[in-house]
């Protein structure tokens, strides 16, 4: 499978899921664009390391998914996006009546309206090459709840519709939209739970991860990033052209329960 020639653009891609699918695509072949908030030097350092260990284009374009215009402005300025992969999000944990307002807004910004934006902007380009690819990172909460939170299951609903309507508006050209929906995977957002968990149960490290984080995870193991950068390189293949307007579970079981 090569994906040379095209240009991915990920949002929320200087660690974890993000980084990892834009590793996944540099190794089939494609220029990437990686993006985040923040406009440090490791941020451009990890771009570099990419266009390095894999031989393609890399670069690294500052812009807050939480601000419209900056969803869009990250597209212009990657010029060209063949495959778009809506990654950014966020998390806060609290019961719907005490949850914050700001944090509500934050995440509906951030985990949905983003890939409104990007797609937006992103749409009239694939158009003009004439293929395109969009793979929206939702959630298993995207599919199933879980009490406390509110707006990431919300956010992660909405995605999933929003993947279902792009890919109804573009079902005659050689445009896919498909959202994946992970399970759970040790990334530093998962990783920044464990504390609290382990505080909150009175388990030790081991106990919060089996019985707590992958309590409906029935492989009882985390998902990868690489295996969520292999979905996606796969929905970018050609063996993928008919799959749109769909979800991928990439949850160890878990929406079968
Ligand atoms: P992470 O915290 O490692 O990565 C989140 C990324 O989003 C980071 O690169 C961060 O810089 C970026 N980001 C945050 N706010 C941003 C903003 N305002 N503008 C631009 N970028 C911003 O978390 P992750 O686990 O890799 O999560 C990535 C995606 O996968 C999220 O959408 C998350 O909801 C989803 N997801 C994660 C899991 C999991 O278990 N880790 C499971 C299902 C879905």
């Amino acid at each position: 499978m090569s994906l040379k020639g095209k240009t991915a653009v990920i949002t929320g891609s200087n660690s974890g899921i993000g980084l990892g699918v834009a590793i996944e695509l540099a190794k089939a072949g494609a220029d990437v664009v990686l993006n985040s908030f923040t406009d440090r030097d490791e941020d451009h350092a990890l771009a570099a390391q990419i266009s390095a260990d894999h031989g393609v284009t890399a670069r690294y374009i500052q812009a807050d998914m939480s601000k419209g215009n900056e969803c869009r402005a990250l597209i212009e300025q990657a010029g060209r996006c063949d495959i778009l992969v809506n990654n950014a999000g966020i998390q806060h944990v609290a019961p719907i009546d005490e949850f914050p307002i700001d944090k509500w807004d934050a995440i509906i910004a951030i985990n949905m309206s983003s890939a409104f934006h990007t797609t937006a902007a992103a749409l009239p380009m694939m158009r003009q090459a004439g293929w395109g690819r969009v793979v929206n990172i939702a959630s298993a909460h995207g599919l199933t709840a879980s009490p406390f939170k509110s707006a990431y299951i919300a956010a992660k609903h909405g995605v999933v519709g929003l993947t279902k309507t792009t890919a109804l508006e573009t079902a005659e050209e050689q445009i896919t939209a498909n959202a994946i929906c992970p399970g759970y995977v040790l990334t530093p957002l998962v990783e920044a739970q464990i504390p609290a968990t382990m505080k909150e149960y009175g388990k030790g490290r081991d106990e919060v991860v089996r019985d707590v984080l992958l309590a409906r995870q029935p492989s009882k193991e985390f998902a990868t990033v690489e295996q969520l950068g292999g979905t996606t390189v796969f929905l970018c293949s050609d063996a993928a052209a008919q799959i749109t307007g769909t979800t991928i579970s990439v949850d160890g079981g878990w929406t079968a329960l």
